[in-house]
């Protein structure tokens, strides 16, 4: 693979990880754990391009705290205690401006000699989601990887902060899995509004763990509630 091969291929990817992340949110109790626990890598380009795109305090902080990585050629910005030193207050401070590897995190995008780049998730409180999404995913696919993934989302979905264990993102399921993505956020959010008429947020949060299947019979379900109460209104 070429240098423009490659340029092509990490592009693609980080597309690919900001089509499933829209879906998801971060829990305001995992605090930023990730910022404390996974120090990300810089390559030098964008360490300079960060240090010229944000406000002066920020460059002091990001300068007195920046150590050479054990990836060649890469930067750390780590503070005394081991975390970003960019965290302030469990905020980060060049939010706007943050390294690519921040806006893909729990993605991690990583280098590998033949296919150019690959893709893992990492185990975070929001990734236990995508895990769960793409086991059911999987069902029609692969019954094997449908159950080992589910055994990961049972053990770890109550999990508060992140840790090193990852799944593997097979890049020829990317579009199909962003596909079924699609499809079961707009039934979801569907369903959802039906459920804020109703005022129960217990429902749209258990709404979201369910398969577009499932989703597809509440539906119908909704449907002939809708039906079945205007029928009786126009009844004189
Ligand atoms: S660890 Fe995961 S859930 Fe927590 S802030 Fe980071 S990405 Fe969000
Ligand atoms: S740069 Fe910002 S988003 Fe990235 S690890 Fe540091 S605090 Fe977190």
């Amino acid at each position: 693979m070429d240098r423009r091969q490659r340029f092509e291929k990490y592009g693609w990817l980080i597309s690919k990880t900001q089509s499933i992340l829209k879906h998801y949110s971060c829990p305001e109790s995992c605090n930023a754990s990730c910022c404390k626990h996974h120090i990300i890598d810089l390559y030098r380009k964008e360490y300079e391009k960060i240090l010229k795109n944000v406000d002066k305090e920020s460059v002091n902080i990001f300068k007195s705290n920046a150590v050479k990585s054990e990836l060649e050629g890469c930067y750390k910005a780590i503070n005394a205690v081991g975390q970003c030193s960019l965290l302030i207050n469990s905020k980060c401070r060049i939010y706007d401006n943050r390294p690519e590897a921040c806006r893909t995190f729990p993605f991690v995008i990583f280098s590998d000699v033949e296919a150019g780049f690959g893709l893992t998730l990492l185990l975070c409180p929001m990734s236990v989601n995508i895990i769960r999404d793409y086991a059911q995913w999987y069902k029609s696919v692969n019954s094997t990887m449908y159950n080992q993934l589910n055994v990961v989302y049972e053990q770890h979905k109550d999990i508060n902060k992140n840790n090193d264990f990852c799944v593997q993102m097979k890049e020829h399921n990317l579009d199909s899995f962003i596909e079924f993505l699609e499809r079961k956020y707009s039934l979801v959010s569907f369903l959802c509004s039906f459920s804020r008429i109703w005022g129960s947020e217990a429902v749209e949060k258990k709404m979201r763990g369910l398969t577009p299947h499932f989703s597809h019979h509440i539906l119908l379900f909704y449907l002939f509630l809708y039906r079945s109460t205007a029928n009786r209104l126009a009844t004189p």
